[in-house]
């Protein structure tokens, strides 16, 4: 009989883990997002949203800006969502390098380092990262002002760099 519970236990388990993968893949629409967030949360059409004044484009993704987010951005399948309040504390560079970092996510997946070398390069050729504006994304991420869990790691750094001079594109 313990087996057989234990059995019931695993096939219970399997149904669950199934189920949130659904969820995760599904996710909720920018619409859903914004309405659960409040009247602050603004979605922006893609091609509308410029960041200092530079035009900022993801493919046809929305971005959704929610300045109670726990984070400077995010990646929800097919939208991205930034936090305004915070992205005002930082460079351009850093802004945009943390738009085309979650634009990556979008096209690349959830790997983090893939989608630093998605935005590094994207900077690279747009123009708007310069190895000195790279050097300001490296102590963005730094573990001692890291007051973000999506964005910390000097391993990440090393990663970038040698992405950034990396001719072939990821
Ligand atoms: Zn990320």
């Amino acid at each position: 009989m313990a087996s057989l519970g234990a059995y019931v236990g695993l096939l219970l388990l399997g149904g669950v883990a199934l189920g949130l993968a659904a969820a995760a893949v599904a996710g909720p629409t920018p619409e859903e997002y914004a309405a659960k967030v409040g009247p602050d949360a603004k979605i922006i059409p893609p091609g509308e949203l410029s960041i200092d004044g530079r035009k900022v484009i993801c493919g046809k993704r929305p971005t959704v800006l929610d300045n109670k987010l726990d984070d400077y951005g995010a990646a929800y399948p097919g939208f991205l969502i930034l936090n305004p309040k915070l992205l005002a504390r930082v460079s351009m560079p850093v802004k945009l390098w943390i738009h085309a970092h979650e634009c990556g996510h979008q096209y690349r997946g959830p790997d983090e380092e893939t989608a630093d070398c998605f935005a590094v390069q994207r900077g690279r050729r747009q123009g708007w990262l310069t190895p000195e504006g790279l050097e300001e994304v490296c102590k963005f991420i730094s573990p001692a002002k890291g007051d973000s869990m999506h964005f910390s790691g000097s391993h990440r750094c090393e990663a970038m760099r040698k992405c950034y001079t990396d001719r072939e594109v990821k």
